[in-house]
Order: C-alpha cells, then structure tokens, then sequence
C-alpha cells in the first residue's frame, strides 16, 4: 500500500520528479513450429484465410481429444531461452489454468506454473547509449486462445490460432522508464529473430506484451498497487500505455485516493484507458496438474543439441559495432535490428578489413537500392554474392576505381547481377597505375602546355588542376588522379 504523502490535490508535473515508475511484463511469443503445440494442424504462423480450416478435435477442444506435445516446440522455446541465459529444468509439468471464455474452446489453457520448463535469465540491452541487463523471473510454455471479430452486432469466433504454442517471458518488476520495456522488448524481438525461434513481429500478434505498472516516492523501497493491461501491440504503445497509466496514477494519488488493482484496457485511438475487471489472483483460475500430459523430461542430448543453435546475441555484435569497429550508434542499431543483415555485414567486413566501408556501402547503397525497387528484396535475396561487393570495396581502398564509378558497379550487379570484376572492365571504370604510361601522359602534357607550365612556375600555382585534368583528359579517364598529381607536383617543382 502506498504511504499517504504531503501533496497538492491537483496533477503537476513536478511530481514527476519524486515518483518513479515501477515497470514489470509478461511477454508472449508465438513460436514458429511447423505445427501447433498439442496437435498436428499447421501452425498459424501465416493466418489461414478461411476463419476455421486449420483446427482439429484437439485444438478446438473437442471432449475426447488427448493432446501430445509438439517435441519441436519444446526444442525452440529452448533455444530463445538459452539466449536469454536461462537455467533448464529437466523435469517440468504441465498445468490447468481454468477461466471460461469464448475464444478458448477447452475452457482452460495448458500452461506451466507449479514447475516450470526453465528458470531465471537476463536482457541485455542498450538504452539511451547505457548498457543494462534486466532479469527474468520466469518463463514458460503455453498455447494461444483462438480469435474473437466483432462484427455487425455479432461476435465470431475463429480458432485457427487455437493451440499455436506461446512462450511466455515474465520479468522481474525491472524497469523504470518506457524506453527501458520498449528496448527490453526490441531486444526480444531480436533475439527470438536472430535464434529463428520466432518471428516475432508485433503487427501480426506473433509477439503480445502485458504491462504491469505501479507507482511510488522514489525513497520507498515498497512497491505500490499495479495495474494491467493486457495484449499491448506496438512497441510505441507500450510507451504510451506506460506514460498515460504513470499520470492516471500519480493524479489518484495526488487527489488522496488510492490506486484499484485492476486489468484496464488500452485504447491506442483516444491515448486512455478503462476498467476492465479486478485483477484475479491465481487462486481464481483454480490451476491444477494437467492430467493428460505426463512431465516432460529433457534428456542430455536433447538439451546439447538445442545448445548448438545458439548465436551471437545482438547487442553483443552492437557493443562490438561500436567499440571495435567505431560504427555511428545509429548504424550499429540498424544492422543489427537485423539478424541476416548483420550476418551479411560481418561476412563484408571479413572480406574487406574495411568496417567503416562495409557499413556504409550496405546502409547507403544497397539498402536504398533495395528500398527504391519494386520487389520486396531481402539482403538474403540478392542475385549477387556479397563477395561482389567485397571486390568492389577492396578495388577503391587499392585505388584501382573511384569511389564515385564503384556505385555504379554495385546498381549494375543489383540490377543484372555478375562479377565486380568483369563490369569493372566493361565499363572501362578501372584506374590504371603503370608508372611508365602514366609518366609518358604526364611528361606530354607539360610539353603541349608550356605557356601555363610558365605561369604555374612563375604567379599562378592556382592552375595546377588543369594539368591534372589535362593528364585525365589524355588518358581517357581510365587513371588514377592522385598518382597524376604526385607526378605532376614532382614534374614541375
Ligand atoms: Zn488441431
């Protein structure tokens, strides 16, 4: 409960200052199995069209259905966890979760409370260029309910997601500001992408978000009365819901009332929200061990095998991004929201040696080429290997093609594809460095142009780039203006 505190009845914002946000989620991510979690119909990861073809008598809760669990959901849910540096539990159960309502054909969700899969874990994530790491407290498996459409004064009921598998992520109450959860969540986002567990994609509810928010005098230790609010999402409304929620709160408080634990619902339209209902306590959900599933034992192997699939996480390829390559943070943030496209990068930069250009060279030419086609291009669909682009780069850093021809390399190979090396040569963009050549063009233009070789030496040294384009003119622009000028500084004293 909250301590009564001396303020003014009204809301100023001043009292920002000296309350805090306390900040806790229940993340929900669809897991990308071929099949649902107790049956064989087809995962929804693409929503079938027609509401009601991908069901059976498991998922829509038929009273002889025995589910069987999906090995390879178990196997996946794994592999995100590892990356979340949880611990394994090789001996959990499966748990009744009973609450009646219409989108849930069984009447209760098979969930895991009493002895969860795994245990503990951490993000580890950058927030306002301050690297923080927020716990876990558990996590677990679960199946989706099916879906609700209000319509014509009707509601209907679709259950083809019924069943799809969920891991569940419950934190520690652990942040204290908005960008804290949205950056936890970005960093979900992109680790359930990277380890290709889940899609993870918040517009097609393959990733949900619980906010749990309460307020209190920053010199408190105790926490307040937290509110709900249940299926946010958007990254950006998770903010809102956050900011909005901390002012209702702080205005309660300041009007000496005291906050309802409730489940309130968002409206991401009007910014407010509502009471939905008082919150339940596990007790109402009358939990009991799910009796047609025996414990699920994890064997050694099994557990190995997950272990193999893990990656680098992504904030350890940003931290590295900024501190060893010296990338802009924003560019360290965009190639790693990514996990193909950091693959890709990491793959250039080994070729080249050259991060600074592999970074620019893939944010400022090929993604604006990608963006600016018709096609919905991937940097894995491109008709060329990155190999191509190595050369391109490794061509420039030798002074053997301007920086300004190596783009027009890069749109050829994106539009027709080919070798670096070959469209190089057709378009007769290579510099070329032979002393004895270039000596011969440099020494002939002094002899064509005495009278300016004259006025060079004697007042204008203002006209030592017309020499320079003289040389490039005489050699059909296929060399190197930076070896002309040396030669040409060395030539004319
Ligand atoms: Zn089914």
């Amino acid at each position: 409960m909250l301590k009564r505190y001396n303020i003014t009845e009204t809301y100023t914002p001043h009292m920002e200052q000296e309350y805090e946000k306390v900040i806790g989620l229940e993340v929900h991510v669809r897991v990308k199995s071929q099949t649902k979690m107790f049956c064989s119909c087809r995962n929804a990861v693409a929503l079938a069209s027609e509401p009601n073809t991908n069901i059976c008598s498991i998922c829509s809760g038929f009273p002889w259905m025995l589910p069987q669990l999906n090995k390879e959901v178990v196997r996946l849910g794994l592999i995100g966890w590892m990356m979340m540096g949880c611990e394994v539990n090789k001996t959990s159960r499966f748990d009744r979760k009973s609450y009646y309502y219409p989108d849930l054909p069984t009447s209760f969700q098979t969930t895991q409370l009493f002895e969860t899969i795994v245990w503990k874990g951490s993000v580890k994530t950058i927030v306002n260029w301050e690297t923080k790491e927020f716990g876990i407290h558990h996590m677990h498996l679960e199946n989706d309910a099916g879906k609700l459409t209000h319509a014509w004064g009707k509601t209907l009921v679709d259950f083809n997601r019924a069943g799809s598998p969920l891991m569940e992520i419950v934190t520690d109450p652990v942040f204290r500001s908005a960008d804290d959860a949205t950056e936890f969540l970005r960093e979900i986002q992109k680790i359930m992408r990277a380890a290709w567990v889940s899609d993870a994609d918040m517009d097609k509810g393959q990733m949900r978000c619980d906010v749990n928010l309460s307020i209190r005098p920053t010199w408190q230790e105790e926490f307040g009365t937290r509110t709900e609010h249940k299926n946010v999402n958007s990254f950006g409304a998770v903010s809102r819901v956050i900011n909005a929620e901390y002012k209702r709160q702080l205005k309660i408080i300041q009007s000496w009332w005291e906050v309802d634990q409730e489940t309130r619902w968002w409206d991401d339209d009007t910014g407010t929200s509502t009471s939905q209902r008082s919150k339940e306590n596990a007790m109402d959900y009358r939990y009991f061990p799910e009796p047609d599933i025996l414990p699920l034992v994890l064997e050694d192997d099994f557990i190995q095998a997950a272990k193999q699939k893990l990656v680098e996480l992504p904030v350890e390829r940003r931290i590295r991004y900024l501190d060893i390559h010296k990338l802009q943070e924003d560019d360290a943030r965009l190639l790693t929201a990514d996990y193909e496209l950091s693959n890709y990068f990491e793959k250039l930069v080994e070729l080249t040696k050259d991060p600074k250009k592999s970074c620019s060279y893939i944010t400022t030419i090929l993604l604006a080429l990608i963006k600016e086609s018709d096609e919905e291009k991937n940097i894995s669909d491109l008709w060329f290997d990155v190999e191509e682009v190595a050369q391109v780069i490794n061509l420039v850093n030798n002074d053997e093609l301007s920086s300004t021809n190596s783009k027009a390399v890069i749109e050829e190979l994106f539009n027709n594809g080919g070798k670096a090396d070959d469209i190089v040569d057709a378009k007769w963009l290579r510099q070329k460095n032979d002393m004895w050549a270039l000596e011969a063009i440099v020494d002939q233009v002094i002899e064509d142009n005495q009278t300016q070789v004259e006025q060079y030496k004697w007042w204008n040294e203002n006209i030592f780039g017309y020499f320079v384009g003289q040389s490039m003119k005489l050699s059909k622009w296929q060399w190197n203006p930076k070896i002309f000028n040396e030669l040409l500084k060395k030539k004319l004293g």
